[in-house]
């Protein structure tokens, strides 16, 4: 199968192309044309990975081998038999625990097979991946990549804008071939630095100079998207035995969600997709009201930084599935040049045929970390109130609450954080939670100085750094 870009199905190109280059011609994304069925109960079954392969050769594209292999990275997970959890709470209530990868939330389930499959298709060149993260993305892509011979990766981070534990966990990863930078900056700025590089072609020809191309493991990757079906498909039937049930997801850029939605359209039993927002809640007015509507709006800063996104990329995959590429190209630019589309009204109604959507803001959101029995992650949190008790649910847990110690103790506690790592044995203790040691071993690393690094610097300390 090939795949199409969402603003102009001409543009064909095959997976490995899409997974190299993932920016198509138009400005839009890859997507499958159509999704293709598959009875996922023949194979209910079946361990997590043999499923994973019987769904993703079900898509056609080829790769058979490699594919087996990079489903091997879940034996880096802490059940080597599969990577989710699955952890019944109430009666007509599960979670699945998305987080048991390397570094502790879901970006593993994606990046781990990720790199697998980018290390093999970029084997006879060299590579320079760069990204910025908020917190998830940065670790799981620098673990992706640890040991990789051509792929080198540079990681931007904003210096005090994410917690200890992620900030420790990309300088535990800063060596050999892979690089991290904290920049003096928020997020945005980390993100705008990322798309500069990328667009600036007297930085590309330095880079082609010294033997290597840039690439962008971002989550548009439909090599990302493609892994994230597979755990929604596969929880569906251990819970539901064929039996319908709801997905409840907390969402920023939309590539978890779309993952339930494509699930749902191959066959998964999913009656509806439920899209959790924080106070950033673009995506709950898109999905209840039929607006976007970026006017006059700035990013706030909540307890789930993961989710503090108001351009959410993966949409624009859903609206190709439901209105097809012109349409889908108009909303897109009317995004771009007015900040605001409105949807048709029968547009709309498709949409909530199959989805809820709500927001949680930060107050709601740690009742909901207090009241649980079990330790849930701020992210996590933000599902609580989209759940229906008479239905049968469940809700994608897509962290581990260890990543985020100091809003666990105000939502736990009513209480500021002073010593991470005390904090973090202090909940855990209360709770009953084992933590992994090499959580622990994290702490080992605050010894070590880090630098903080100027925005208009990094261009250049990327460049010295690939020379070396
Ligand atoms: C990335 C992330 C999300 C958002 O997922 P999307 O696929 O971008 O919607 C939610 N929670 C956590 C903990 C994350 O790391």
């Amino acid at each position: 199968m090939l795949l199409v870009e969402s603003r102009n199905s001409n543009n064909k190109v095959d997976f490995k192309e899409a997974i190299l280059h993932p920016s198509a011609k138009e400005g839009g994304l890859y997507t499958p044309l159509k999704l293709p069925k598959f009875n996922g109960l023949k194979y209910a079954n079946l361990s997590y990975k043999d499923f994973a392969l019987e769904l993703i050769k079900s898509f056609e594209f080829g790769y058979e081998e490699l594919f087996k292999k990079a489903l091997q990275s879940y034996e880096n997970f802490d059940d080597k038999q599969s990577p989710i959890f699955l952890r019944k709470i109430e009666d007509k209530l599960f979670i699945n625990e998305l987080y048991h990868g390397p570094t502790r939330a879901f970006k593993d389930m994606a990046l781990q097979p990720f790199g697998v499959l980018l290390n093999e298709f970029s084997k006879d060149k060299k590579v320079l991946i760069i990204c910025a993260t908020s917190g998830d993305t940065g670790p799981a892509t620098l673990k992706s990549f640890e040991n990789s011979k051509n792929i080198k990766v540079v990681c931007m981070y904003p210096q005090g804008g994410t917690s200890a534990i992620q900030a420790l966990q990309m300088r535990a990863l800063d060596k050999g071939n892979l690089r991290i930078f904290a920049i003096k900056g928020d997020f945005d700025d980390a993100q705008n630095t990322l798309k500069n590089l990328l667009a600036k072609t007297e930085f590309k020809e330095k880079l082609d100079k010294l033997g290597y191309e840039l690439c962008a493991a971002n989550s548009v990757n439909f090599g990302r998207i493609l892994f994230q079906i597979i755990y929604h498909y596969y929880a569906t039937l251990q819970v539901g035995k064929g039996s319908k049930l709801d997905i409840i997801i907390p969402s920023g850029n939309f590539g978890n969600a779309l993952g339930a939605y494509y699930a749902k359209k191959m066959g998964a039993n999913i009656s509806r997709i439920k899209i959790a927002s924080n106070a950033n809640n673009v995506l709950s007015e898109l999905f209840t009201k039929g607006e976007y509507d970026l006017r006059g709006k700035s990013l706030k800063k909540t307890i789930s930084p993961a989710m503090d996104i108001l351009i959410s990329s993966n949409v624009e995959r859903l609206f190709f599935d439901k209105f097809g590429d012109k349409r889908t190209k108009e909303l897109m630019n009317l995004l771009k040049n007015e900040k605001y589309f409105c949807l048709k009204k029968e547009e709309l109604e498709a949409l909530k045929e199959e989805f809820d959507a709500d927001f949680c803001d930060d107050d709601l959101c740690m009742k909901f970390i207090k009241q649980s029995k079990v330790l849930i992650d701020p992210h996590t949190a933000t599902c609580f109130k989209l759940v229906d008790k008479n239905q049968m649910s469940i809700i994608t847990s897509t962290a581990e609450w260890t990543k985020f110690t100091p809003s666990m103790m105000k939502a736990l506690y009513n209480k500021e954080c002073e010593n991470e790592k005390e904090d973090l044995l202090k909940i855990a203790k209360a709770y009953n939670f084992e933590l992994k040691k090499e959580l622990l071993e994290l702490f080992h690393f605050e010894s070590k100085a880090s630098k903080t690094y100027e925005i208009s610097s990094i261009e250049n300390e990327i460049l010295e750094w690939i020379k070396q």
